[in-house]
């Protein structure tokens, strides 16, 4: 499959350089792999040859402007990820070309972005863990502070009673009084501990909205990629531990660019929503929908074979090519919008992460094949 087998690929020290052109990958002064030599960042110079490098490059393969193609395109030309340049170096070579749809695969199967959200997950879990431990411990402080100042507080009452009874005053005078000294200050360190600790649990409150937030793709309102990424891990691990089937698959919106450039791109905002929500009413305990990246979603379905994952996703793309969409903005019809589907199964294979390239692979089968409808790897 070129249109997957590009991916990752390094070109070969012997192939032939890569064409040179204004949106090249090989700069003006192409360094010896035949790969360009990234601009110095450390200079006003340097960061403006990059940024008119990344303008040429993006003008030159038709990419838009997103955050998520520039971040890609930066980190390749920038040098700051040596296997993205070899990557896009070596499509350039072969002389295919620089996509949207190659660099959404790129990007969906990139193992870097994994890793990243995986690290990041472990970050907030060591942060989560940090502030539940502070919790307690001054939960703790605080118990044992206050059964002492009781008690404490008792007794030097009791000897002040006593030293007055007896007509005492002196140096026990002078201790009673500094231990209550003592006290009031213990009871205003106990008050600034309350207070931390209502500052704790707003924190670790606000920690697992962040979390939640951190979850949910902002514009359909489905989980994000970052959600689907930990769902996959343990559905895989699921799958293993019960001896049970898993599929993935990934759905395409069908010529979104052409639909963006006829309604314009917040019409295309709200036809994004309103896929997402006929691939939301499919979702259920065993299948799990969440929005991918761009116009893509990615789907898990847990305990379903894989023609049992195909009739599923093909009742889901029925029931979007079944409905006419309708602007509620500008009462403007939209008319059908459809998607294409690639799926694949999990379990089948030793390695469970393949199933997202084959998964990819078949639904560029299925743009082939005409558009809206479903294959299976
Ligand atoms: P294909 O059937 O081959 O998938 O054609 P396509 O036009 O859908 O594919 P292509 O990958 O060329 O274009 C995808 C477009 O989706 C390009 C990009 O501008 C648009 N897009 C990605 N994310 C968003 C988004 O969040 N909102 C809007 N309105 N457009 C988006
Ligand atoms: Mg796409
Ligand atoms: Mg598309």
């Amino acid at each position: 499959m070129v249109y997957v087998s590009q991916f990752r690929r390094r070109r070969p020290g012997g192939g032939k350089p890569p064409r040179q052109s204004a949106g090249s990958l090989a700069g003006d002064a192409p360094a010896a792999s035949g790969e360009a030599a990234a601009p110095d960042r450390h200079t006003p110079e340097g960061r403006r040859a990059l940024l008119d490098r990344i303008a040429a490059f993006m003008l030159s393969h038709g990419l838009a402007v997103t955050g998520a193609n520039l971040a890609l395109v930066c980190n390749a030309l920038s040098g700051a990820s040596a296997e993205l340049a070899a990557s896009l170096a070596a499509r350039e070579a072969a002389g295919e070309p620089i996509d949207q749809r190659w660099l959404d695969t790129l990007m969906r199967l990139d193992p870097e972005i994994g890793g990243r959200m995986a690290e990041l997950e472990k970050l907030t879990d060591r942060l989560e863990y940090a502030v539940l431990r502070f919790a307690r411990t001054t939960k703790t402080a605080q118990d044992e502070t206050s059964g002492h100042r009781g008690a404490i507080g008792a007794q030097i009452e009791a000897m002040a009673q006593a030293s007055l009874a007896g007509g005492r005053a002196g140096d026990l005078g002078r201790v009673i009084e500094m231990s209550r000294t003592m006290l009031a200050r213990i009871e205003q360190v106990e008050q600034a501990m309350e207070k931390s600790q209502a500052e704790t649990r707003q924190l670790r409150e606000n920690l697992a909205r962040a979390r939640m937030e951190a979850d949910v793709d902002h514009l359909t309102r489905l989980p994000n990629r970052r959600a689907f990424e930990r769902r996959f891990a343990a559905a895989i691990e699921e799958a293993r531990a019960k001896g049970t089937r898993l599929c993935v698959a990934f759905c395409d919106v069908d010529r979104f660019k052409a639909i963006n450039d006829t309604f314009g791109h917040d019409a295309g905002d709200r036809i994004l929503c309103a896929i997402a929500g006929t691939l939301g009413s499919h979702a259920s305990d065993t299948v799990f929908v969440a929005r991918h990246g761009g116009e893509e979603f990615a789907v898990l379905l847990q305990g379903f074979d894989r023609a049992a994952a195909w009739r599923r996703l093909d009742t889901m793309r029925r029931a979007q090519a079944d409905r006419q969409l309708l602007d509620r903005e500008t009462g403007r019809p939209f008319g059908k919008v459809t998607f294409s589907a690639g799926v694949a199964e999990v379990t089948d294979h030793a390695d469970p992460r393949g199933a997202l390239g084959r998964a990819d692979a078949a639904l560029y089968e299925a743009k082939k094949a005409g558009r809206n409808r479903v294959i299976a790897a």
